[in-house]
């Protein structure tokens, strides 16, 4: 149905796309050219009036073990690619460069994801790492196979969290600071009991439930749809998450310069002994 590369774009029932990650030999790792084809056909999604809610899923053991890290001309794609923000500078050097590139591709874009004007809906299996809470976040519910449990090591990057650092706002400041402090899995049962997690299910079941619930959603009035989000939305932007998502995108980025500075490389170097997502994307 469609010319992209690495998703799927579907239509599975009346008034609901279907979005799926589709690089599963790579654990749907986010190359630059995967998150610009999401970007692309959530656009697509977005801008059909046909369509009310959109499912993001994905193919294969894993939903996603981050981002990319193996792609070594990430710049050149996205200075290469239509731009979704304002900002500029891709190709600078130094933390100008690369500031601008993860303000595009990172917390720019699960930015605008999570202020699409309709219901998304995340269906998640297996590993979640890191960039892959940057995909699943902007969601507006999350439904979880028993299998899916979810972690952010940057901390053993080297870095102070994700770029989208929603952390806080999904699971408390608890969890949000031993998420970061350990880098440790926690599973779906467990972010469902702490109210990150709409819905815990067999693997089995996980397709079925996501479009049945999706359905049912899509039933409903689209203008009340998604001004409800909007609604919601804005409650969460007036605790503070606006202000909180950019001082921690800035220290971010101070990690980044930092660890050019003393290692010569945007993380730790030490990280790549110790990972879980092997140097040619495996989840070990
Ligand atoms: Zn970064």
């Amino acid at each position: 149905m469609s010319e992209f590369e690495h998703i799927l774009y579907e239509r599975p029932a009346d008034r609901v796309a279907r979005i799926v990650l589709n690089r599963p030999d790579a654990r749907n790792a986010q190359s630059m050219r995967l998150l610009h084809e999401l970007n692309d056909a959530f656009d697509l999604a977005a801008q059909d009036d046909a369509v009310s809610v959109i499912i993001l899923a994905a193919n294969g053991p894993h939903f996603s073990s981050g981002h990319d890290l193996r792609e070594a001309d990430a710049r050149e794609v996205v200075a290469g690619h239509r731009r979704v923000g304002t900002w500029c500078g891709f190709g600078c050097d130094g933390a100008e460069g690369q500031m601008a590139v993860e303000k595009e591709m990172y917390l720019g874009l699960s930015e605008r994801w999570r202020n699409l004007p309709k219901p998304t809906i995340a269906a998640v299996q297996g590993k979640v790492i890191a960039g892959g809470l940057m995909l699943v976040w902007p969601c507006d519910l999350i439904v979880a196979a028993e299998d899916a449990s979810f972690a952010d090591n940057t901390v053993s990057m080297g870095v102070s969290g994700a770029e989208f650092f929603n952390h806080p706002f999904e699971v408390g400041v608890r969890t949000a600071k031993e998420m970061l402090f350990t880098s440790d899995f926690f599973s779906a049962r467990d972010l469902h009991r702490l109210g990150m997690v709409n819905h815990v299910v067999p693997r089995d079941e996980l397709d079925d439930v996501a479009l049945e619930l999706a359905s049912r959603v899509a039933a409903k009035p689209l203008f009340a749809l998604k001004l409800a989000k909007e609604a919601v939305n804005a409650a969460q932007d007036n605790q503070g998450r606006h202000n909180a998502m950019q001082t921690s995108f800035a220290y971010h980025q101070l990690c980044h310069s930092h660890n050019q500075q003393v290692h010569g490389m945007l993380i730790d170097p030490g990280f790549l002994a110790r990972s879980p997502v092997g140097r040619k994307g495996e989840i070990q």
